[in-house]
Formats: structure tokens, C-alpha cells, sequence
């Protein structure tokens, strides 16, 4: 009890300056929980139909503050260097967790993220299996993608495929509808290559 009288003694006593500083701090940090919850509010969170419309109605032609503007090029020199240190997250996503523990409740192991061209998202090393999980809509799937195309991530994933072939490597890539679909179907394939590598393995070694 004495200890609430005295604050309010104290803030009593302040004069308005101190008053206007508390009150700003106050609200700083009222600003900084708003963000905290609005960011943890993000985390897997769908805009509905309506909204994304209103979104872009909203910035489309000369709404747009860009309209008929450019960025001057010492704009676009800051956007490199902001993007140059950017550091980009190599988490497992939904659809790659899914497979992941398929296959480790078949009990395999297996490397996620491997330091080898190309960051696959699974791979045995040793047998030199690199799978891939892609991604519908920026990896522009035939069944799904049917809007944009995003050729750039389409030659990366061209190239990859070549260098990593050259190496004696096998590249499996799945689509994301289809672990949506089946798990179960792609575990298996990835299964079945495993096990045929690991007894041509064995052969080899065995004629040694
Ligand atoms: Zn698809």
C-alpha cells in the first residue's frame, strides 16, 4: 500500500515536461507490443479474396505512387545494398517437414540442407540421392501455375539439374501438390531409389 502512495506522490510531483517524457515512453512502448503482436499474427496467415483485391485496386494505375515514375540510381544503388545483406532463411517449410518425417518415421537419415551446389532440401549423401522440393507457384508448375512464369527460378533449377547429373549425383524434384496429396507415394519413390543405390553399393564393393 505505501509503496502504490508514494508512486502517485511521485508522479504527482512531476513537473510537465517530466509528465510529456513518461507519457511518450509510455507510448513507445505500447508501439513496440502493437508490432510484436502484429508480426506474430503474420506467421502463416491468409489474406482472404476480398481484401487482396482491395489491396491492389488500391495501388493500380495512377493510384500507384510509383505511376510513371523511376527510381533515380542512387535509389536503386541503397536497394542493392540493403538486399546484399539481407540474410536469407533456410528453414524447412510446410511441405518439406511432411516428407521429412515420413521418412524418418520409415526410420531413414538423411542430410537437410547439405553445403552442395544447388541447397537441396534432402539428400544422402552418401549414395548421392539430391531431392528437391518445389514450390507451385515460384517454380511455375504446369497443373497449378498457370499465371506467372518465373523463368529465372526455372533456369537456376535447369542448372542445377545439369551440374549436379555431371557429378554422378541423381536429382529427384516433387512438386508440391503432390506431397499435398500423397506422402505416402513420394516417400515411396525416394525409398525405392535409396534402397536400389544402397545394393548397387554393396554389389560394387563385394566384386572388389
Ligand atoms: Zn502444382
Amino acid at each position: 500500500m505505501n509503496k502504490i502512495r508514494k508512486e502517485r506522490k511521485v508522479f504527482s510531483d512531476l513537473n510537465v515536461r517530466e509528465k510529456y517524457k513518461l507519457y511518450k515512453k509510455q507510448e513507445k512502448e505500447a508501439k513496440v507490443i502493437k508490432i510484436k503482436k502484429r508480426q506474430g499474427r503474420k506467421k502463416g496467415f491468409c489474406l482472404s479474396e476480398e481484401t487482396k483485391k482491395k489491396i491492389s485496386n488500391a495501388l493500380k494505375g495512377n493510384k500507384n505512387p510509383m505511376y510513371r515514375k523511376h527510381h533515380t540510381e542512387e535509389a536503386k544503388e541503397k536497394i542493392r545494398q540493403v538486399r546484399l545483406k539481407t540474410i536469407f532463411s533456410y528453414t524447412n517449410t510446410k511441405i518439406e517437414r511432411l516428407v521429412q518425417e515420413e521418412l524418418t518415421n520409415r526410420g531413414y537419415a538423411f542430410y537437410t540442407q547439405p553445403l552442395i551446389f544447388g541447397l537441396p532440401d534432402l539428400a544422402f549423401l552418401d549414395q548421392k540421392i539430391a531431392i528437391f522440393i518445389d514450390g507451385c507457384y515460384w517454380h511455375s508448375c504446369p497443373e497449378c501455375n498457370k499465371g506467372r512464369v518465373f523463368v529465372k527460378v526455372i533456369n537456376r533449377d535447369d542448372k542445377v539439374n545439369e551440374v549436379l547429373k555431371r557429378n554422378n549425383w541423381i536429382v529427384l524434384r516433387f512438386w508440391e501438390h503432390e506431397i499435398n496429396n500423397n506422402v505416402k507415394e513420394v516417400a515411396d519413390k525416394i525409398e525405392n531409389l535409396y534402397l536400389t543405390k544402397l545394393n548397387e553399393n554393396k554389389t560394387f564393393t563385394e566384386v572388389d
